[in-house]
């Protein structure tokens, strides 16, 4: 059984060709909404892959807050630890997309009312639970509160640092597995080459590599698990979906490498197709391929 503490939020996507500079208002192509955040995205990956999946997190009275619930009902993840706040909108994201350039404003708003003190309303469903995954788009004093927990009594954890944020040796030491990609490990571990960090955290720290795979240590050497060649058609939430393979891939006592394998496959079919969810494979999609 898998916990997600986390965000979830709702994406709003506009395509335009032109920018507009200050003061100016263009005309753009195209909006749509998608349903987002990291937290969210995890457990529905997680769940479509076969895994019983709870959420804990917030959201607000607001009807995309309604949505949020709704969307993750659907996919089958236990919504009942999802706190209902009045104070703070849905936490939503505001994407615009030119041709080459992307920018992004995040609300965190119900995001961020996930407050330490909360754990008391589902320390049942931690004791419960075989693995707990945490993202960083809840406040950290909330992670470290929960990482402290866990470490506590004996629950495993994966921390997938993202979007990157300083985090204390003490809980990088306490989670069990920590996954950050290129990017994230730059900036958490700024004075340590990559093969410092990873011979530090043997089976502990997995470093995501785009359309490289994965790399980790296995306690003697440094191994990359190659990712799968395709033709990618939306990167949004590749990382989301490699770290619900890879948890439920571990939960079912694969090794590493084996589960890291699992890991790429999935995510590999998730770039190809739109959104953060739309892509994410079920099982029965997983078996489909012939690289399963
Ligand atoms: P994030 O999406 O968090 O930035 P990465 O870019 O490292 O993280 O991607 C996470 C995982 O998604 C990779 O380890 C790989 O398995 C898969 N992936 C990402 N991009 C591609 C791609 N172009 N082709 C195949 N797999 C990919």
């Amino acid at each position: 059984k898998i916990t997600v503490v986390g965000s979830m939020s709702t994406d709003f996507v506009v395509t335009t060709t032109i920018k507009p500079n200050q003061g100016e208002t263009v005309f753009g192509e195209k909006f749509a909404t998608a349903f987002g955040g990291k937290g969210a995205n995890q457990a529905v990956a997680a769940s479509r892959l076969g895994m019983e999946v709870a959420i804990a997190g917030a959201v607000g009275t607001d009807d995309f807050g309604v949505a949020i619930l709704n969307n993750l009902i659907e996919n089958g993840v236990d919504v009942a630890c999802v706190e209902r706040v009045t104070h703070a909108e849905s936490g939503s994201a505001h994407i615009v997309l030119y041709d080459n350039d992307n920018s992004i404003i995040v609300i965190p708003a119900a995001n961020n009312e996930v407050k330490p003190e909360t754990i008391k309303k589902f320390t049942q469903q931690l004791l419960s639970s075989d693995l707990v995954i945490l993202q960083n788009e809840i406040p950290q004093n909330t992670n470290e509160a929960i990482i402290d927990f866990c470490w506590e009594h004996g629950i495993k954890t994966l921390l997938n640092p993202a979007p990157a944020r300083f985090i204390a040796d003490e809980y990088i030491k306490k989670v069990t597995y920590l996954t950050p990609n290129e990017h994230e490990s730059a900036i958490m571990f700024p004075d340590q080459s990559r093969s410092e960090i990873l011979a530090k955290y043997p089976n502990k720290l997995v470093i995501t590599l785009g359309a490289m795979g994965a790399i980790y240590h296995d306690g003697k050497k440094e191994e990359i698990v190659p990712a799968f060649e395709v033709q990618p058609v939306d990167t949004t939430g590749a990382g989301d979906t490699f770290n619900a393979a890879m948890a439920t891939a571990l939960l079912q006592g694969l090794k590493m490498s084996e589960a890291l394998r699992f890991a790429n496959l999935a995510a590999a079919i998730s770039v190809q197709g739109f959104g953060a969810q739309g892509g994410m494979p079920t099982l029965e999609k997983m078996k489909e391929q012939s690289q399963y």
